[in-house]
């Protein structure tokens, strides 16, 4: 399956905020071994949400949107994607009881914006938030599937990590695991580190398919990343070790700073 992150808000566009999200999305994904090719940042506009939405959806058969589900007037996520859907807005019991018991603790009514976070698709998997009041929403139809997670990363993270990934995992048949081989930088070891004598070093070995071997020139040193796919992890655990022992040899165990399976 392929999927896209969608990243919803006005603060992202303005550079106010850092997409961690999209970076915390977009790892898992690799890791679950779910194809991911783009990434969208948009703003809390709805024509452009319904444009970033059709242009994701010509593309790959599941999105991923994060943000613009609070309570606020700018918060048009999941009313976009109830409409895009073409689903009817419904008020989920649970989420409306958690948004309730929340008002009474604090000895408020619940407001009307407030409880507009109680809305979703119906026939949707309802992702409650324990971490914050706005439910998260997946709707599967006819082939396409939308994720949508709030934009906090305390409520995110969680609520991609239960609820989600295992929808997700359910849709991959395989799984990559990468080993990292973290260099000295040329400073540290004074020898000839940099990225280009260390993909010689490696010769041929950076031309497998599986594992891949990459080499990525940082400003702490070179970072040689190798990635295996299979079924399971213990298989792909399989296919790294003789690689992973080749790079090593091949760059010589002395510019390696420290091994690590990422
Ligand atoms: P929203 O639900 O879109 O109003 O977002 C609420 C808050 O979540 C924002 O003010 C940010 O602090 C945070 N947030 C939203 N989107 C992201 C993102 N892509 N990466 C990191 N933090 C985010
Ligand atoms: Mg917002």
């Amino acid at each position: 399956m392929v999927v896209e992150i969608i990243s919803v808000g006005t603060e992202l566009l303005m550079g106010s905020i850092l997409n961690t999200n999209a970076q915390h999305i977009a790892k898992k994904l690799a890791h679950m071994g779910l194809d991911s090719y783009y990434q969208t940042v948009v703003g809390d506009n709805p024509e452009r949400l319904r444009a970033a939405l059709d242009v994701a959806f010509s593309r790959a058969d599941c999105v991923v949107t994060t943000g613009g589900l609070g309570p606020t007037k700018d918060d048009l996520t999941k009313e976009m994607l109830i409409s895009y859907f073409g689903c009817t807005p419904t008020e989920d019991p649970e989420a409306l009881r958690r948004l309730e018991e929340r008002a009474a603790r604090r000895g408020t009514p619940l407001s009307t914006s407030m409880r507009k976070q109680a809305t979703v698709p119906s026939g949707a998997i309802v992702l409650q938030n324990d971490n914050g009041t706005a439910p998260g929403v997946i709707i599967e139809r006819d082939g396409r599937a939308c994720i949508m997670l709030p934009g906090p990363p305390k409520e995110m993270i969680p609520m991609f990590e239960t609820a989600c990934s295992s929808f997700l995992r359910g849709k991959s048949d395989k799984v990559f695991i990468s080993v990292n081989l973290k260099l000295y930088t040329m400073a540290e070891k004074g020898l000839p580190v940099g990225e280009s004598p260390v993909a010689d070093r490696l010769g041929s070995l950076v031309d497998g398919e599986n594992p891949t071997v990459a080499t990525y020139a940082k400003e702490d040193g070179v970072l040689v990343r190798v990635t295996a796919a299979a079924p399971a992890p213990a298989e792909a655990r399989s296919l790294l070790a003789p690689v992973v022992a080749a790079a090593k040899d091949a760059i010589g165990e002395e510019y390696i700073k420290y091994v690590e399976e990422d």
